[in-house]
């Protein structure tokens, strides 16, 4: 199979950059935050409110995650619910990033990556995915952008909704989440010795589309 790799800081644009290349290639996509992020929900279902050893073992004990396609959109489902709707809420974002450094949390989500990757031609996106989840993908891209432009595009996407954030409170969390995902021990967001650096601020997304695809050709001739 043939396995594009991607990593990158949050809101870097690297999920709709999956979503494009996906379909200009013809490949299946996976975004592996969706998953931790089903998790995540799972916790605040169970009603847990520390993220701690103990509530973390209980959580993963009898999980059960399934990932599925519907009209070519991801959906996670996490011991029978569809978590679909509820992933990308600031409070689930925060939450996910506190859930994603434990050993047993990756260790749940690297089967489900792997065993895509070895199904199907892909686009994996995430964090660790070409450092430790698909350490031999035929290509390897790390996205990224200044802290400032990933907080404005963010911010731009919940801008009207009810309940929305400030751009202040968007940069903060965003801060936040870097650090968190690029100080812990298991899986932590670094880039890969033979990975393509890109940085977005000030390109547009046809642009981004357009460098990789190139990149992912060369390499598949
Ligand atoms: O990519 P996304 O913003 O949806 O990821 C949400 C969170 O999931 C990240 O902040 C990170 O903590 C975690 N994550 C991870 N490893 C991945 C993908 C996401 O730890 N491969």
């Amino acid at each position: 199979m043939f396995n594009v790799a991607i990593d990158g800081t949050t809101s870097s644009g690297k999920s709709t950059l999956a979503q494009n290349l996906s379909k200009v290639l013809g490949f299946k996509r996976l975004d592996t935050g969706a998953i931790y992020r089903g998790i995540a929900c799972r916790f605040k279902r169970l009603r847990m409110r520390k993220v701690n050893d103990k509530n973390i073992a209980k959580l993963v004990k009898d999980i059960s995650i399934i990932v599925s396609f519907k009209h070519g959109m991801q959906h996670v489902i996490v011991n029978g619910i569809d978590e679909t709707d509820f992933l990308r809420s600031e409070e689930i974002s925060l939450l996910t990033s506190e859930i994603s450094p434990y050993k047993v949390v990756r260790e749940k989500v690297l089967g489900i990556q792997r065993r895509f990757a070895a199904k199907y031609n892909c686009v994996m996106e995430g964090r660790d995915i070409t450092t430790v989840v698909l350490p031999n993908a035929d290509v390897k891209l790390f996205i990224t952008a200044s802290p400032e432009e990933r907080a404005r595009r963010r911010y731009l996407q919940f801008e009207g909704k009810k309940g929305a954030p400030t751009y202040e409170e968007v940069l903060k969390d965003l801060k936040m989440r870097d650090q968190r995902d690029s100080a812990r021990e298991f899986g932590k967001l670094a880039i890969a010795e033979d990975a393509v650096v890109i940085d977005t601020t000030n390109k547009t997304l046809d642009d981004v589309t357009k460098i990789c695809e190139e990149i992912v050709r060369s390499k598949m001739h």
